[in-house]
């Protein structure tokens, strides 16, 4: 099959199978159909960019979850941008383009998406101003609780979420560090994003950067991968602590779950807050969010990247980039 659809069907990735162990291309297999009808109050929307999200690791199993999980032999739910071409809802017109949880389809029908502005780039829509940037600035300031002196780490940091959270600290005066893998991803959390310092996981011995650039301890942990790194960062947690758990990339591929901290008693002595955090519970805060981040955007205070791919074809792949690090920044797919 080639990448060029003349058919005039819709092609679709479905779920073949859940993941065992990391998700690889055998879950997932193409099928062929009709163009969907849009219901009445529905439109019909061809796919013009796909975004991913680690979570989606997740929306493939069937464990206990915030969504009940996609079945398998349907299409994959995913974010994305789409182009409306036919409309039965009278606030929405053929060449709007619309926003919201789709499906790794070329054509969709549904309601309830968000007309977007066309002025503003694919990029930033689906990168800073979309959940993403909403989840670094919930989790910084809300569940971070940040306050003023604050020092402040953020793992996953060259990635789409931490180098959002990452850089918000810093515009807003803290000592800001990241972690991230390689050291491409750590230049440019130096010389694009401006942190501190940035400690590559993979090469340095992170308990020995931490005790370097925080002597007196993290005040505010911004967690994305969990795993070793979530354990040693506990060691050097300040007196009074608090951890945004974001994410914990690092385990999501994984058959059993591992082993947790054995270090937790330092919560105690020290006092430390760990919160766990959807950002759907926290829609109060998106119109400030966006705004500020839109305006630092604009304003060069905030760098962000996103790694566009191509193709309908390589939709599976793109995905599995997440897993092995191989996006830089936000990773999106046009199709
Ligand atoms: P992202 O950071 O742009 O991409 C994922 C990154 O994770 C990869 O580039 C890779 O960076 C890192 N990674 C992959 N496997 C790893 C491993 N085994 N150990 C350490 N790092 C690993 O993705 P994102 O969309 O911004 O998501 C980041 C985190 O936020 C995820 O944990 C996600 O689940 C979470 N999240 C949570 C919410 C919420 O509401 N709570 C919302 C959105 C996202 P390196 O090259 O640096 O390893």
């Amino acid at each position: 099959m080639t990448d060029k659809n003349d058919n005039n069907t819709n092609r679709q990735w479905l779920l073949k199978q859940r993941p065992v162990g990391m998700v690889t291309q055998d879950c997932f297999e193409l099928a062929e159909s009709d163009i969907p009808t849009p219901a009445e109050g529905e439109v019909l929307a061809k796919m013009t960019y796909l975004s991913f999200a680690p979570a989606m690791r997740g929306w493939i199993t069937d464990m206990p979850s915030y969504m009940p999980p996609i079945e398998i032999g349907s299409p994959v739910t995913a974010p994305g941008l789409a182009e409306v071409i036919e409309s039965n809802d009278p606030n929405i017109s053929p060449g709007d383009f619309v926003s919201g949880l789709m499906s790794w389809s070329e054509y969709v029908a549904g309601a309830g998406w968000q007309v977007v502005d066309k002025n503003i780039s694919p990029e930033m829509q689906l990168g800073p101003l979309s959940e993403t940037g909403m989840t670094a600035y919930a989790g910084l300031i809300r569940i971070g609780e940040l306050k003023e002196g604050d020092t402040v780490l953020v793992s996953g940091a060259a990635g789409a979420t931490g180098s959002v959270a990452a850089q918000i600290a810093r515009l807003k005066g803290h000592k800001t560090v990241g972690i991230a893998g390689g050291q491409e991803k750590c230049d440019w959390l130096l010389n694009e994003a401006k942190l501190d310092a940035a400690i590559d996981y993979k090469n340095d011995d992170i308990s020995k950067a931490l005790r370097e650039h925080f002597p007196n301890g993290v005040d505010v942990y911004f967690e994305n991968v969990g795993g070793d790194t979530l354990q040693t960062v506990i060691n050097h947690l300040a007196d009074g602590a608090r951890v945004a758990l974001c994410g914990m990339i690092s385990g999501y591929n994984d058959e059993t779950p591992r082993p947790g901290p054995n270090n937790l008693m330092l919560m105690i002595v020290k006092r430390i807050t760990m919160r766990g955090f959807l950002v759907f519970d926290h829609f109060d805060l998106f119109a400030e969010a966006r705004e500020n981040i839109a305006n630092w955007v604009k304003s060069g205070e905030i760098a962000f990247r996103n790694d566009v791919q191509e193709g309908f074809l390589n939709i599976p792949k793109t995905f599995f980039r997440l897993f092995e690090g191989e996006n830089k920044g936000k990773q999106l797919l046009k199709l």
